[in-house]
């Protein structure tokens, strides 16, 4: 096992300025990675995200001798520091692993979980008695944080499958923290997009508000609390963020957070105990499987509906000959129609497994597809939303007469997250989305701790209904959309990606894949291409771009009724930020990263030539 400890973090600057691959930036004396390349092909490894600092730390890990899970955790770590509005410890996600000695794909559950003594009125304000509303009080509050399933997600996956200790995986994130990142529009722009909320906290306006400022452009941004708590870790291993001093400070936070005297926001508080986060477990299961156009695909099994809801959809489309078309209106227009299919399902149906019974086997199976695409007509769009799911307990292929109702939907997701993909030289292969839900999270700063926590369980329905099966409840895991996806082809990594941006995960590796597969673009142009998202909603969520190129002919020619993007939070119009490795003949990979929306992401290999 290589051990090099301390030693990782002196050798970091001099090794990355080294490694020779499109992405890194030319020898300099800043240590700092500025420089993004949203492509590079190459032999011995790769790695995409969304930012060059966390792309850095995982190449350097694999030119250091370790794996992609090794990689992965350092990327990961970094992205703690880099991108901290998206992801960090204090937020929970979803671990898929290629093993390439045993051809399987397993995953790790890793989303938080409600604490033990929520009630099925927490989002009920007692001095009113009328709901929370999302924004402000909910989405800013100590109740919706979930307890964090990051920390013993990096423990476990580097337990089953890493070569790294958890000291060495944390050490490039510990410098970077340590010695500060140049802060880039993407930043400062999500620090100001949260200013309201971060200036309502002490601990969180000391971090990312500095003398009331916020972040400029081009700066050096240190985070040594950050530093220093995952010096902790690795020290102390993984119990030292569930139990002790560091857990009780989280529940402190949680039930009485740390408000600025001056601010207007409510802040409802919420109940997670030191117990909740003593008892937090990760959860390996089995990853979904469907097969597409000859390839395998496995993605995350709920508490995730993104591996059913990719799965149903591809399965659906599996009925319909797609690139016989040679008509791309047409052919986005049965990737609109199935996506829409699959969240009536969604609704209906998934919620946490350990809670709800979920029809996980139903909803990937093909003769249930075959049955759903009978309500898929090729020429004209259905009125949205649509008013039935499939029926999952008797389905034969045969197009049905009358279907079950669906359940109603409200989207309240947001579209923060970040998302990787890893590969290594033995052909181990990481994809794995994590998040803090919200961009910014909670808002709240464990204070002296350097990381915000989630506000995720905003991902469980907010309205309490007793036959939902996203329902909350004590203990339970929110529905989430990540969808981090592996394909096989014989057995062999073919592509696997994944992608940030709430609900709209799920139709962005869709609409990804139907690009590569069925469209024939290449990885790179189908991460690139304007998107539009159906998630059985009145109308079409479509990128501007897209109703550009797509608009006139889809409203005309089949009826879709089509809206422009655009968050009311950050008002942004741009739909997810993927992240992908293919897999080419002879050892050789292509990474690619987002080449625009969100500032843009970086990929690179680590040897350009064999
Ligand atoms: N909470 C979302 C989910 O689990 C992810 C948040 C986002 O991407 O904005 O699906």
């Amino acid at each position: 096992m290589p051990h090099f400890g301390r030693r990782l973090a002196a050798v970091t600057a001099a090794l990355a300025m080294s490694v020779t691959t499109g992405a890194i930036s030319p020898a300099s004396a800043d240590p700092r990675h500025t420089d993004k390349d949203p492509t590079a092909t190459g032999y011995g490894g790769a790695v995409s995200t969304v930012d060059p600092e966390a792309s850095a730390a995982a190449i350097e890990v694999l030119r250091k001798g370790g794996n992609a899970v090794d990689a992965a955790v350092a990327a990961a770590a970094t992205l703690g520091v880099t991108e901290p509005y998206s992801a960090g410890i204090g937020g929970g996600g979803y671990f898929v692993y290629y093993d390439a000695k045993n051809k399987k794909v397993s995953t790790i559950d890793g989303r938080e979980t409600a604490p033990a003594g929520i009630k099925q009125d927490a989002f009920i304000d007692p001095a009113t008695g009328e709901p929370y509303r999302f924004t402000p009080e909910l989405v800013t509050s100590g109740v919706s944080v979930g307890v964090p399933g990051t920390p013993a997600t990096w423990e476990r996956a580097l337990k089953r499958w890493g070569s790294f200790s958890l000291e060495d995986a944390l050490e490039p994130a510990i410098e970077v923290a340590d010695r500060g990142f140049v802060v880039d529009t993407t930043f400062r722009q999500q620090t100001e997009d949260n200013q309201k909320r971060f200036a309502a906290f002490t601990s969180t306006k000391d971090l990312y508000l500095p003398g009331g400022q916020l972040p400029a452009e081009g700066s050096i941004f240190k985070n040594p609390d950050l530093a220093n708590t995952y010096r902790l870790l690795a020290d102390k291993g993984m119990d030292a963020f569930y139990d002790g001093p560091l857990a009780k400070e989280i529940a402190k936070t949680v039930q009485n957070p740390p408000k600025s005297s001056d601010t207007a926001l409510p802040v409802p508080v919420g109940s997670m105990t030191e117990e909740d986060l003593e008892h937090y477990k990760v959860v390996e299961q089995k990853p979904t499987h469907v097969n597409y156009r000859g390839y395998d695909v496995y993605g995350m099994a709920p508490s995730s509906s993104g591996g059913t809801t990719v799965g149903e959809s591809l399965n659906i489309l599996d009925v319909f000959d797609l690139p016989a078309l040679k008509d791309e209106p047409a052919v986005l227009h049965h990737y609109l129609e199935a996506s829409a299919l699959a969240f009536a399902d969604r609704a209906k149906y998934v919620g946490d497994p350990a809670f709800v019974k979920v029809p996980t086997k139903a909803l990937t199976d093909p003769i249930f597809g075959k049955e759903r695409a009978c309500e898929l007509d090729p020429l004209t769009a259905a009125p949205k939303p649509l008013k039935t799911a499939g029926d999952v307990s008797s389905y034969d292929g045969s197009c049905p007469v009358d279907p079950a109702s669906a359940a109603d939907e409200k989207d309240t997701e947001n579209i923060s997250t970040t998302n990787m993909t890893v590969s290594d030289k033995w052909g181990n292969v990481v994809e794995y989305t994590l998040t803090i839900e919200q961009t910014g999270g909670s808002g709240m700063v464990v204070p002296g701790r350097g990381f915000l926590l989630n506000n995720e369980l905003t991902d469980f329905s907010t309205v309490y209904s007793a036959t939902d099966p996203n329902r909350i409840e004590p203990g339970k895991r929110p529905r989430s959309s990540m969808s981090p996806t592996i394909l096989l082809e014989d057995g062999k990594p073919f592509l696997a990606l994944g992608s940030p941006g709430g609900s709209t995960i799920i139709t962005t590796v869709l609409q990804t894949l139907v690009n590569r597969i069925d469209l024939g673009m290449s990885t790179p142009d189908a991460i690139a291409a304007p998107r539009a998202s159906q998630r059985n909603t009145a109308s079409v969520t479509a990128e501007p771009a897209f109703i550009d190129k797509y608009g006139a002919e889809l409203t005309s020619r089949f009826g879709h009724t089509l809206a422009k993007s655009g968050d009311s939070f950050t008002s942004a119009a741009e739909i997810g930020a993927a992240t992908a490795i293919e897999f080419l003949e002879d050892g050789r990979v292509l990474a690619a990263a987002e080449p625009v929306r969100r500032g843009g992401g970086s990929a690179m290999v680590v040897k350009l030539s064999k």
